[in-house]
């Protein structure tokens, strides 16, 4: 930093502003390799915000794209889970104020955009791009960084009094949401979370808010499964024993819906094997290589599968109205922290599973905050 003498003065009471002024903010370099580079403290436009980052959950995807050196990655997606609060507000910004903490979400449907006009607008094509990193607004570096500079619409507001735990969680929490929400389930339907990561964590209490008659979560870690069992899902067991219990809790059957969390290639097939005929298979993770899957398998027992990706600005209100109120949990999920100097190793680790905290939390003060941050009224 090179904030001194009076600029030091300066910069207190207007993080940023003085001459010279830098924050850091992390990018892939190399495949296996990041660099925290020391860039000038962001300014907003008229439409923006300049967001202090308080943390950032660590994404699968984040830690796929460090193995393969970040060149189809966006850099505003490498941390894309951030939560912060506001440093600064643009000319033309009203309904925020600085201190106002704020969560990262995508804009409002476009109404423009082809799949808009066909009265699409959850399926909206603009806020995609804004999810994906790939909108002409998308700010120079992602999360991972002490200040990030974005528009307006792309955070909303989070209660204060939400709890630290809930707060630094609510991207995979209106992710898995949407997930839900998009799977359709029924009341008192079966369901099988594959997977107790964050997102699996967030799915199986969403169904079980939305009515689900049991909740079994399927998670080959015991403190993952102990973690689904305090977040108040009905049973976790490991795979090898999922096909019995749920044979033992459908009569025979098989499950109503079954919602692959973990991504994994394999397990895809093996997730659409746990129905019962006619059931459904929600897709949410996300497998970087194709899945073999038996067509006829699934002719045969008529399933019908429902892919959901991101989320829409109304997925994030959704996830912050129930985790402000406690009806959806997330203390034990960020079993591990990090600052700047632990995300190489903690990226190789997701990659390697040997980590078993459902998610990792970065957390740029953890390595001795660069300047003041911004405080509230
Ligand atoms: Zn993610
Ligand atoms: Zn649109």
């Amino acid at each position: 930093m090179t904030c001194s003498g009076n600029n030091l003065i300066l910069d207190l009471y207007f993080p940023g502003r003085c001459e010279g002024a830098a924050v850091r903010a992390a990018f892939i370099s190399a495949e296996g390799e990041i660099r925290i580079d020391e860039v000038a403290a962001p300014v907003p436009d008229r439409g923006g915000v300049v967001v202090d980052v308080l943390s950032c959950s660590v994404c699968a995807t984040d830690a796929h794209h460090f193995a393969a050196g970040g060149r189809e990655l966006p850099p505003s997606i490498f941390g894309h889970e951030w939560v912060g609060t506001v440093a600064e507000t643009g000319a033309d910004v009203e309904d925020l104020g600085i201190g106002q903490i704020v969560a990262v979400t995508v804009g409002s449907s476009c109404g423009t955009c082809p799949p808009c006009r066909r009265n699409l607008g959850d399926l909206c094509a603009t806020t995609l791009r804004q999810a994906r990193g790939r909108d002409e607004a998308a700010p120079p570096w992602g999360g991972f960084s002490d200040r990030i500079a974005v528009t307006a619409s792309r955070v909303m507001p989070v209660p204060a009094s939400m709890p630290a735990a809930a707060r630094e969680l609510l991207e995979p929490a209106a992710v898995a949401y949407r997930g839900v929400r998009r799977a359709r389930l029924r009341m008192d339907d079966l369901v099988v979370v594959q997977g107790g990561g964050a997102i699996g964590q967030f799915a199986g209490q969403w169904a079980r808010l939305a009515g689900a008659g049991r909740v079994l979560v399927v998670e080959p870690s015991a403190a993952r499964r102990d973690l689904a069992a305090d977040l108040g899902a009905d049973e976790s067991v490991p795979p090898e024993q999922a096909f019995e219990r749920i044979a033992e809790l459908s009569g025979g059957l098989g499950a109503d819906l079954v919602i692959e969390c973990t991504g994994i290639a394999p397990l895809v097939q093996t997730g659409a094997e746990m129905l019962r005929r006619g059931g459904r298979l929600s897709l949410l993770g996300y497998p970087l290589e194709p899945a073999a899957v038996s067509v006829r398998d699934w002719l045969a027992r008529e399933i019908e599968v429902v892919a959901s990706m991101g989320y829409g600005r109304a997925d994030t209100a959704a996830a912050i109205r129930f985790a402000a109120d406690g009806r959806l949990r997330a203390d034990g999920m960020a079993g591990m922290r990090i600052g700047f100097g632990g995300l190489a190793a903690t990226l190789a680790g997701m990659n390697d599973r040997t980590i078993d905290a459902p998610r990792v939390v970065f957390d740029p003060g953890l390595d001795g905050a660069p300047r003041e941050r911004a405080t509230g009224p």
